[in-house]
């Protein structure tokens, strides 16, 4: 692995998201979403430079001014690829994207479905610990969407989708007791 690679992917994200918040999420900077994905990652077993790499960054093209080339000329193409494979197009519709999240996923590298499956399980448990001026129902809704996306994508890493499935539990459990 290298490190110092891994140090300018961590940095790099930083610089890009430095004047974004979590949307929602009382002022919570956004590195830490990107950041605690890796994490997960890394938590679960996953080796793989390009990988973790690819976790760190996996929200820069989709949600700042980051292009293509800076990726490729920072990290090589396959990151790039990668962060793409994850990336939704922002030029079509919300309703659209999240649908097209579900459709895509069983045809997604083995890579990008160990991403999507972290980037969920990091999701829902902002969404269920931080406070969030989200209803109940809104809440559920995101999960039940989460675990369309999540079928998709299994078969990647058991420990990955064991901590996804204990999120969901967890998650539906203290819904419960707050409705
Ligand atoms: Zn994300």
């Amino acid at each position: 692995m290298d490190f110092n690679l891994i140090i300018n992917a961590i940095v790099f994200a930083a610089e890009k998201h430095k004047y974004q918040r979590r949307k929602g999420f009382n002022q919570v900077p956004y590195i830490n979403h990107p950041l605690k994905v890796s994490q997960i990652l890394s938590d679960c077993g996953e080796k793989d430079e390009m990988l973790i790499i690819a976790s760190i960054l996996h929200d820069v093209i989709e949600d700042t001014d980051t292009t293509e080339d800076e990726i490729i000329c920072n990290f090589g193409k396959k990151v790039c690829d990668l962060i793409l494979e994850v990336s939704d197009d922002k030029k079509l519709s919300y309703d659209l994207r999240k649908e097209l999240q579900i459709t895509s996923a069983p045809g997604l590298s083995e890579n990008a479905k160990k991403i999507r499956i972290a980037d969920k399980i990091c999701n829902i448990k902002d969404i269920i610990s931080y406070p969030l001026i989200w209803s109940n129902k809104r809440k559920l809704k995101y999960i039940e969407w989460s675990q369309k996306v999540f079928t998709g994508c299994r078969g990647v890493n058991p420990d990955l989708e064991a901590l996804f499935m204990k999120t969901i539990e967890e998650s539906l459990n203290k819904l419960q007791k707050r409705s």
